[in-house]
């Protein structure tokens, strides 16, 4: 017995060396494969439940890496979270997605844009100006580009980045609560935020159509949303049948692979094209 438990050990230990040296790696080579353009943004479209012509994005990173392949984007934001280095990452997804923007708005497509920011993110006081120059010099609205922000994130250190949540709103940039209903925030805490957009997290999404439990959770939710007098997208829409739920309950927007998968912007603009026409 104790000899198999030694091997198990050393095959669980191996397993998590080479996990731990896969992320150091990953770590080690993010700022070169960063300027080597390994990585990209990708675009998943949000689209209006009531208004069909209404068309937002949400931007997600991509790191298809030359040997290791599909690099998990949830993997690589907690690794530079832990290296103090998210910040990087999240100035270069603003800053592609403003480009972005200016590439879209010449096509005839001037939409709202989402980009996500990590608990770390707020508590990073230069942020707002960055985002406000960026915004400047690319001639777009604040209110065209929205900033997702988890629950989990603002509690991190509630008052801080709070306080930097509020310079972004005042820069008038739109505002949302991602992953809603996976942390713990409580109605008052929701209540105090300026934040226009509530996202109900897709693990209430993705089975809508075949459990009740979800049905009544996200119900309830779109009810609380607007009762905030915000507006709630739902993420993690696979199939007909969980859109029609959503909009026979009143949600606003809908996301998720029955509308598009995340696709690189020519791909996405070609979406837009086609969805709008
Ligand atoms: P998120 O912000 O909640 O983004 C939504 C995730 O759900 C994306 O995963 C998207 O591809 C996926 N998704 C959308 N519709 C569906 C669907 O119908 N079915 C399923 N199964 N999944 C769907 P992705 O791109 O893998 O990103 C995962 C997470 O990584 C994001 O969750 C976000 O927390 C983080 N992330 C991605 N890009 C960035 C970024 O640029 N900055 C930061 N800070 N975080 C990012
Ligand atoms: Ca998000
Ligand atoms: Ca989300
Ligand atoms: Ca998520």
């Amino acid at each position: 017995h104790a000899q198999q438990t030694d091997v198990f050990i050393a095959e669980y230990q191996q397993g998590w060396d080479e996990a731990h040296l896969k992320n150091l790696r990953i770590l080690g080579e993010f700022n070169s494969a960063l300027e080597a353009g390994q990585l990209a943004v990708y675009y998943q479209p949000k689209v209006g439940a009531k208004d069909k012509a209404k068309v937002c994005a949400e931007a997600l990173i991509r790191w298809i890496h030359p040997e290791l392949g599909f690099i998990n984007p949830e993997t690589l934001i907690q690794l530079l979270e832990n290296a103090g280095q998210v910040g990087a990452l999240t100035r270069w997804v603003l800053s592609r997605a403003l480009t972005n923007m200016v590439e879209l708005r010449e096509q005839g497509i001037d939409i709202e844009v989402s980009v996500n920011l990590s608990a770390l993110d707020l508590l990073e006081d230069e942020l707002p100006d960055y985002v406000a120059s960026l915004l400047q010099e690319h001639n777009i609205a604040a209110a065209k580009l929205c900033l997702e922000v988890t629950e989990s994130a603002l509690m991190r250190d509630a008052e801080h980045s709070l306080a930097n949540l509020h310079r972004f709103n005042r820069l008038g940039c739109a505002l949302s609560v991602d992953d809603y209903g996976t942390g713990y925030s409580s109605l008052s805490q929701l209540k105090q935020l300026p934040v226009s957009e509530l996202k109900i997290d897709k693990s209430f999404v993705l089975q809508l159509d075949q459990n009740k439990d979800d049905q009544f959770i996200v119900q309830s939710t779109i009810e609380l949303g607007h009762s905030l007098g915000l507006s709630v997208t739902a993420e993690g829409v696979e199939n007909e049948a969980s859109g029609a739920i959503l909009r026979s309950y009143g949600c606003d927007t809908l996301q998720g692979y029955f509308y598009s998968k995340p696709a690189p912007l020519p791909e996405f603009s070609l979406w837009v094209k086609n969805y709008i026409a």
